[in-house]
């Protein structure tokens, strides 16, 4: 799995953080999504969808 975010499209929500902490955090400056890992670590992957499922801007996409 391969994951890319879109922080033009972010919104800050957080959502993404709470989903998947090993994988997502947010800037502590702009409270933007940080893309932590792009290719993450075994097991994540429900979380992942998970995250982007949850997610308000559609910012997160995977392959
Ligand atoms: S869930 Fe989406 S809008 Fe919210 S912080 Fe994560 S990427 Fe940004």
């Amino acid at each position: 799995m391969r994951i890319e975010v879109d922080r033009d499209r972010c919104c800050g929500s957080g959502n993404c953080v709470l989903a998947a902490p090993e994988v997502f955090d947010q800037d502590e400056a702009d409270g933007l999504v940080l893309l932590l890992r792009p290719t993450p670590p075994p097991g994540s992957a429900d979380r992942i969808r998970r995250a982007a499922d949850l997610c308000p801007a559609g910012a997160i996409h995977f392959t």
